[in-house]
């Protein structure tokens, strides 16, 4: 039986991949120097020489992988309307019927929204629309990114939009509009045509056409990269990880992002129905991967976005600045969700969270300043559980400078925003994938170090011509 490969971490976000004796020689400081690992070690701050003094490289280093931490809040979502025509089983409490009254932003909440996006000290703010459906109140979308444009001509910050929408509600003028004033659109698309028709009912029961057909249009208009989908993972897509991933190709998607379906959302019942435990996920993502390296083996690109983000913070000096995995956590400090009742929350999750009567998260209101909303009783009550190398089990956990910290799902789903690790499914879904990974980089195959290192620097494969940080 071969010898098992023991992971080692510090807190400059460095890893070294060593077996069992070479470990014991490290953590009793008895590698000699002409071992052929030392200096490797040495460089990557495992042995310090006590004569040499600090570099100060691993401050720097370590300054670069939370640089977000002094950023301010850079995502702001607003969720212009909580209306939609679809009846999706996973979002039964982030929806309200076509015709509903009173669940619509008013301009008044919006330009307040706007007045909470300009005092956040990030240099680049992303303003996300969200629903329900915003593209029922374009109108309001498209006063939103005028008054945001014209506010900007002052601040100078690097300004983006995003939209997620069903493409359902977007004609020609709107997608002119959003290709004029560079609206990314993000959708949802949860596998073949018989999958998604029966995830995402609408009142005519054919979404899948109208959003292929959306997604042609929107195409056209904004160009293939203007459009990005990713599926939302129910326990029926689980079955078949090949299918999934083959959809995405068969519409022209270089990547897709694998996202187990989220706790918040619906009531018991429909969790039986569609969820599944954290395990079975991971089982699906190690097949999906394992297929999806066998086509960029063949040299064909299709991006996993997850694994992208985590082998970032794996085989990078930086962060993605993906504000779902930061420590201290993205809620609040890198997000924040402006909701069409003008109530803001520290993440879209927090607000699902509301929906279902807990309504501990919620930060304040939106013509409160971003002081006041940053330095809630929510904040600091959510700030406990904000920083991963400080939590029980994340402390002594050799992946946390690659993880993040999570307070809103661990209040939401075990009471308090530190949570317990053993029991978290968070942690689970954190744990599995990077075992995974860290799995395919001790077996050190240079086809799929290529690929992972493709993914981690963002750069087409070809341009890889070897794969660096592979151990022996
Ligand atoms: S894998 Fe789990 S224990 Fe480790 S850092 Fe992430 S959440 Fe914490």
């Amino acid at each position: 039986m071969a010898s098992p490969t023991l992971l080692v971490t510090n807190v400059a976000g460095e890893f070294a991949l060593l077996s069992p004796p070479d470990h014991a020689g490290l953590i009793a400081g008895t590698l000699p120097e002409d071992h052929p690992r030392y200096f490797d070690l040495l460089a990557r701050n495992f042995i310090v020489r006590p004569e040499r003094g600090g570099t100060g490289l691993e401050r720097a280093v370590a300054r670069t992988r939370k640089a977000f931490a002094l950023e301010g809040p850079s995502l702001h979502i607003f969720v212009v309307t909580l209306r939609c025509d679809h009846a999706c089983g996973y979002c039964q409490v982030s929806r309200a019927a076509l015709d509903a009254k009173g669940y619509d932003m008013s301009w008044e909440h919006a330009n307040a929204a706007l007045d909470r996006v300009f005092e956040s000290p990030a240099h680049a703010l992303t303003i996300e629309f969200q629903g329900g459906e915003p593209a029922l109140r374009f109108d309001l979308v498209r006063q939103i990114v005028l008054e945001a444009e014209a506010r900007n001509d002052l601040h100078g910050r690097q300004l983006r939009f995003s939209m997620v929408s069903t493409l359902h509600h977007l004609g020609d003028e709107e997608l002119a509009f959003c290709r004029d004033h560079e609206i990314h659109i993000s959708t949802s698309i949860d596998g073949p045509a018989a999958l998604h028709d029966r995830q995402r009912p609408n009142p005519t029961r054919d979404s899948w056409t109208r959003t292929i057909a959306g997604l042609e249009r929107a195409r056209s208009i904004l160009g293939y990269q203007g459009v990005a989908a990713m599926p939302t993972l129910t326990k029926a897509a689980l079955a078949n990880p090949r299918e999934v991933i083959d959809t995405y190709r068969d519409l022209g998607f270089g990547s897709i992002f694998l996202r187990p379906i989220s706790p918040y959302g619906f009531a018991r019942k429909t969790r039986r129905a569609i969820g599944y435990e954290m395990s079975d996920f991971v089982s699906f993502y190690a097949e999906a991967l394992a297929y999806l390296l066998e086509l960029n083996r063949q040299g064909e690109t299709m991006v996993e976005t997850y694994a992208s983000i985590l082998l970032r913070h794996i085989l990078s000096p930086f962060h993605t600045g993906y504000v779902d995995l930061r420590s201290p956590a993205g809620a609040g400090l890198g997000v924040l969700v402006y909701n069409y009742d003008g109530q803001v929350y520290p993440a879209d999750e927090a607000r699902m969270a509301a929906e279902t009567g807990d309504t501990r998260f919620a930060l304040g209101r939106v013509d409160d300043t971003l002081e006041a909303l940053l330095t809630s009783p929510a904040m600091r009550w959510l700030a406990q559980g904000s920083i991963a190398e400080t939590l029980p089990g994340c402390r002594d956990c050799a992946f946390v400078p690659f993880c993040g910290a999570d307070p809103v799902y661990h209040a939401a789903a075990q009471g308090d925003p530190i949570g317990d690790r053993a029991t978290s499914e968070f942690c689970a879904k954190h744990m599995g994938l990077f075992k995974i990974l860290f799995g395919h980089i001790a077996e050190g195959d240079p086809e799929t170090m290529r690929t992972f290192t493709a993914w981690a620097l963002n750069r087409p494969r070809e341009d890889i011509v070897e794969a660096g940080f592979v151990e022996q």
